[in-house]
């Protein structure tokens, strides 16, 4: 709810941002927020103008570079360290599956040194197997493997918002925090009926006050948007076939441009609910385990 509170210093307060820099993933996980189930494609390129934009205007304490999976984007070295030059806040992340953590073997490193974590979000048993020993070898066993609770106790940095199961320690410093889940509320959409997706019809209030994203917002293509639901949907109605009252909710949905007259008032503003939220669950249900396969052809 602090979206948007002006600060002393004049930037306007994002607790948690996170930038979303391509559609694409390999895998298909079902129940995802974003929609890269789904053969949605496409990365992004950094532009150091739009990034230093944002960070000038902002201040942000948990700053996340997401997708789609970060580690399909060839040019996520670029990303990450540019970024990382213009937000200097305490918490630094890119969220991967984990599945591609050695195709960066060589820039990871460089990364810890400039105080970015790589948030592990692992869904498998066997990802999280492969994952570890990927690590072991990028690191080439320069770590100590640490809980939760022993990273409090010591004083270090934590990453408290990510609920992370344990983290790997370099110098101090956690240089990966695993986090492993799989079972997920349902979202994306609700089903297919004739070649026709279909996204849910909700109450938008209950669907809003029961959404974890809410409080999160995107940055994609240089303007910031409510949650990566939106963002993900903005590539899915471009690909699928959905029903027409569907595509005219996602395509009236307008993201803050950053050259916005009233930007704070407009932050302010995603603290509620949209009129797009009816298209997401209310999720009261019960969680569901999670489905995952790898794409057949990487998009
Ligand atoms: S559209 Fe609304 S309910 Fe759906 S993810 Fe975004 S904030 Fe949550």
């Amino acid at each position: 709810m602090l979206n948007g509170r002006i600060l002393d210093t004049g930037k306007i307060l994002v607790p948690t941002l996170q930038w979303y820099i391509s559609h694409s993933c390999n895998l298909t996980c079902t129940n995802c927020s974003n929609l890269n189930n789904f053969a949605i494609s496409g990365h992004n390129t950094y532009d150091d103008t739009i990034a230093k934009n944002w960070a000038d205007k902002l201040h942000v304490n948990d700053f996340c570079i997401i997708g789609g999976e970060p580690f399909t984007n060839n040019d996520l070295n670029t990303w990450a360290l540019g970024l990382r030059k213009h937000f200097t806040c305490r918490d630094f992340r890119i969220v991967t599956n984990g599945t591609l953590l050695k195709k960066f073997a060589q820039d990871i490193p460089k990364w810890i040194e400039n105080g970015i974590t790589i948030e592990v979000s692992l869904h498998s048993e066997n990802h999280f197997k492969k994952a570890f020993a990927d690590i072991d070898e990028i690191l080439q066993g320069q770590y100590t493997r640490t809980t939760k609770q022993q990273l409090q106790d010591s004083g270090c940095i934590n990453h408290i918002a990510c609920g992370y199961k344990d983290a790997i320690m370099v110098d101090n410093f956690p240089a990966f925090v695993i986090n492993y889940k799989t079972k997920f509320y349902p979202w994306g959409v609700r089903g297919v009926k004739d070649d026709v997706w279909q996204f849910y019809d909700s109450d938008r209030e209950l669907a809003h006050s029961n959404c974890w994203h809410k409080d999160t917002p995107y940055i994609y293509e240089g303007k910031m948007y409510k949650c990566g639901t939106m963002v993900g949907a903005k590539g899915f109605v471009q690909k699928y076939k959905v029903r027409d009252k569907d595509k005219e909710l996602v395509n009236a949905y307008k993201p803050i441009d950053i050259m916005s007259n009233n930007l704070a008032s407009q932050i302010q503003e995603l603290n509620a609910s949209i009129p797009q939220c009816t298209m997401c669950p209310n999720n009261s249900n019960t969680l569901q385990k999670i489905q995952l396969d790898k794409k057949k052809i990487l998009p």
